[in-house]
């Protein structure tokens, strides 16, 4: 009868866990189409959420919305060289606009119409540097257009072999920033404040610490001169890379003619930025938070905060429960508190533990006669812990409670992730940590694409970051991990989604 019966623990099969998991809560589903996930309303919820915090820290810092195609013209992705390559191979191509029907019966029904091919086919966009820097290109005439700062919401499809609930899907839900500037200046300080920005939504909002830092050539985004990243470690011990953000030079604005007249009379190409988060972080916060019972939300996005179970055994038990469970419902509701009553009487109050449980609520209130007659409630945390709650000032009580769970969020979070975090590791510690638990390693790093390489290939670890200066070690390893030559910089290496 115990939903979380059903939840295969993590010691046994982590991914089979997290799937499970996903599951239970009805956050997403496989759908008909191999490598496209159908979110269910209760996933959804969370990415509503996040867009919406996530959204109002664009607009504070002067980023506006927009919305370009879905298609891009084949030639329009053949126009930055390196970008081409990056996405080639996993592009989704629109050749013909018809259908036609044959008269046939069942799934040959309908034949592609020959006569209808596009004379240049259509790309799904992988993302949209290329089409947003084409209409760059006529809205940028003077450095008094400057900076342009958008930002757009969709769905990107880029054709993926292996595919992960959350974590790699053929299609998914992200929001992309495009940005023009007159210099590199003005272009780095935009790449540093956003990466900033989803480091300070990652820890207040999905309570995940996350390390910060500058990805190595092999590991930059295709086209860009410079990319960021904000990186977390899963319960697994594998690093996650939760945001990125670009700084792409002036090499997109080349290829697309972007220009603009200098207050000196002169021209010159802009400097562009790209930067995104993905539904990628639904997975981020299950991975982070939760537990053989299944998910723990953050209170801050969490669809539902609190969830009232009223307890009775008699007709007359239940009017009185389910009274003081809807006076609870409208106190913390205006209260800005998302709040259900679970009035079933269906469902033993056992089973709805164990089903609010696994959908993660951070905070379930029961109810029995015995609270009624006492005037308060059990609070139950979904971090572990119950008490009884006065109902005088119970909205004051729950907000105190969520910011509590949420705080705790992180630090349990933080702390599970230093206690996996290696620094100063030799060779010898690198191949072993790799080979055993996992983690974040710090070494030194040369700066040779063939240690890069070489680690890769023997440890399956991946450079994730050179840490920004807050995340070095205090004393860094002066020679390299692998070669043993002069370090040119601090490197954070683990396993990664
Ligand atoms: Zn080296």
């Amino acid at each position: 009868m115990a939903q979380a019966q059903k939840i295969t623990p993590r010691a046994q099969d982590y991914s089979a866990w997290y799937n499970d998991v996903i599951m239970q809560a009805e956050l997403a589903d496989y759908s008909p189409v191999r490598g496209c996930m159908v979110i269910r309303p209760n996933g959804y919820g969370i990415w509503e959420l996040m867009q919406r915090a996530l959204d109002d820290m664009f607009k504070a810092t002067g980023h506006q919305n927009a919305y370009f195609p879905l298609f891009i013209p084949m030639s329009f992705l053949a126009k930055e060289a390196e970008h081409v390559e990056g996405f080639a191979k996993e592009v989704a191509l629109v050749t013909h606009t018809r259908l036609k029907a044959t008269g046939k019966a069942g799934a040959g029904a309908v034949m592609v119409d020959p006569t209808s091919a596009l004379e240049e086919p259509l790309v799904v966009r992988p993302t949209s540097e290329t089409i947003i820097y084409a209409m760059f290109a006529k809205w940028i005439q003077s450095y008094r257009d400057l900076p342009l700062l958008l930002n757009q919401w969709c769905n990107v499809v880029r054709w993926e072999l292996r595919t992960r609930l959350f974590l790699r899907t053929t299609e998914f839900l992200w929001q992309e920033g495009h940005t023009a500037h007159v210099d590199e200046a003005d272009a780095e300080r935009e790449t540093r404040t956003i990466l900033g920005l989803y480091r300070r939504f990652a820890e207040e909002w999905l309570a995940m610490p996350v390390i910060t830092g500058v990805k190595t050539d092999g590991e930059k985004f295709a086209g860009a001169l410079r990319t960021y990243a904000i990186e977390a470690l899963m319960q697994d011990n594998k690093a996650l890379q939760a945001g990125t953000s670009h700084n792409l030079g002036q090499n997109f604005a080349k290829a697309f003619n972007v220009q603009y007249q200098t207050a000196a009379g002169g021209l010159e190409h802009v400097w562009n930025t790209s930067w995104g988060v993905t539904t990628r972080l639904i997975g981020a916060l299950i991975m982070t938070h939760s537990d053989d019972n299944g998910l723990i939300c953050p209170p801050r996005l969490a669809p539902l905060q609190v969830v009232i179970v009223p307890i009775w055994k008699t007709d007359e038990e239940k009017k009185a429960v389910l009274e003081v469970g809807e006076g609870v419902k409208g106190d913390l509701a205006r209260a800005g508190i998302r709040v259900q009553l679970d009035a079933r009487d269906t469902v033993k109050p056992g089973a709805k533990y164990f089903e609010w449980e696994a959908r993660g609520v951070p905070l379930r209130l029961e109810i029995g006669p015995r609270d009624v007659a006492q005037g308060q409630a059990m609070a139950a945390r979904r971090t572990g812990g119950k008490t009884p709650v006065k109902l005088d000032a119970l909205a004051a009580t729950v907000s105190t409670a969520l910011a509590e769970i949420q705080a705790l969020l992180l630090a349990r979070a933080t702390e599970r992730r230093d206690q996996h975090s290696v620094r100063g590791v030799t060779k010898e510690q690198l191949l072993a940590l790799m080979k055993g638990d996992g983690g974040f390693a710090y070494g030194g790093y040369c700066g040779s694409a063939e240690c890069e390489a070489q680690i890769k290939e023997q440890t399956g670890a991946t450079v994730r970051v050179l840490p920004d200066p807050e995340f070095r070690s205090k004393e860094p390893s002066k020679t390299c991990v692998w070669c043993a030559k002069p370090s040119v910089a601090e490197a954070v290496w683990a396993q990664a989604y």
